[in-house]
């Protein structure tokens, strides 16, 4: 009875604290228990170095995938505390939101996924793939509708899938996991796997079971960007092709991601920035964060960047 007690008070508490309540430490409890390495790819290049390069048009392909359609408080999305939404009179309300996966194809190194989008089972069996019963219930999982699964996503580019790099580890970016064959190497931003709070006891035990018989997690190696710009920036394959920004805030080692293709520089901020109106306002998002002073230098930092390269071409966390 004790027990029963007990479980209803961490329940009812989680509820809250996934209903709006912004995320609160909770030592012991990090997103996975999975293990870490040192990132194999990647070495640290100056914001400056970076950006010398970006307008030159590079050989990186990427197509974004909306993988899903989706809804999500506006709260959670945006901080609605934030002087200029509460001069815009945003109210809190469902917002239509999607998930996506980016898919890169490197003219050598091949096939890689940034963030994996939503795998048809994770969508419409979530029990079947250990989503637990407060997420299930309480993240709006019913409003989630498939749109291109992570599967045929992965298989429409018809050559093998040779890694993933995430955003970030919250269950709306692993949740094509259950897609992605157990032995590709997943890449992170540092501390990410480690980054605790109390919404872990919910998820802790969904991620590890997504990672289980999968490599160490991969973490990108940063070191602070001498121009300080940005927070610091990895060359993920050491051509200036594809480059890691981390962004920290939303999560502990949330990571964007700067793409040079034929048609100009990509820019994909994750969760750094959920929403087109947070964007073009440079309001930082609500409740889903983690840290929320160094969630909003983040996002001015990728504004500012964008605002130096105007031909680029930005994509939001969820939203077009
Ligand atoms: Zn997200």
């Amino acid at each position: 009875m004790l027990r029963r007690s007990r479980y209803l008070a961490v329940a009812g508490f989680v509820v809250i604290a996934l209903s709006g309540a912004a995320f609160i430490a909770f030592p012991g409890w990090s997103q996975t228990t999975h293990q870490t390495v040192t990132a194999s790819l990647g070495k640290p290049i100056s914001s400056s170095a970076m950006e010398a390069l970006i307008d030159q048009p590079g050989s990186i392909a990427v197509r974004t995938v909306a993988s899903s359609d989706w809804k999500a408080d506006l709260s959670g999305l945006i901080n609605l505390k934030d002087p200029k939404a509460v001069q815009a009179g945003l109210v809190d309300h469902e917002e239509p939101i999607q998930i996506y996966t980016h898919l890169v194809r490197h003219p050598t190194q091949g096939f890689f996924m940034i963030d994996t989008g939503v795998s048809r089972q994770f969508a419409e069996h979530p029990e079947s793939v250990g989503v637990p019963w407060l997420l299930r219930n309480f993240a709006k999982m019913d409003k989630l509708q498939v749109r291109e699964d992570a599967l045929s996503a992965i298989t429409s580019e018809g050559v093998p899938l040779k890694g993933v790099f995430m955003t970030h580890l919250h269950f709306d970016h692993i949740s094509g996991m259950p897609d992605v064959p157990k032995d590709i190497p997943f890449c992170t931003g540092p501390g990410e796997a480690a980054e605790e709070k109390f919404e872990n006891v919910v998820v802790q035990g969904m991620e590890n079971r997504f990672f289980d018989g999968r490599p160490a997690i991969q973490e990108f190696q940063f070191t602070t960007d001498p121009d300080g710009k940005l927070e610091g920036v990895i060359d993920v394959f050491g051509d200036s092709s594809l480059f890691a920004i981390l962004t920290p805030g939303h999560t502990a080692g949330h990571v964007s991601y700067l793409a040079r293709t034929p048609t100009g520089p990509v820019l994909l901020t994750g969760d750094a920035c959920h929403t087109r109106w947070g964007w073009e306002h440079g309001v930082e998002p609500g409740s889903f964060t983690f840290e929320r002073d160094s969630e909003r230098k983040s996002l001015l930092q990728l504004k500012a960047l964008s605002e130096r390269h105007p031909k680029m071409i930005v994509r939001l966390g969820h939203q077009p």
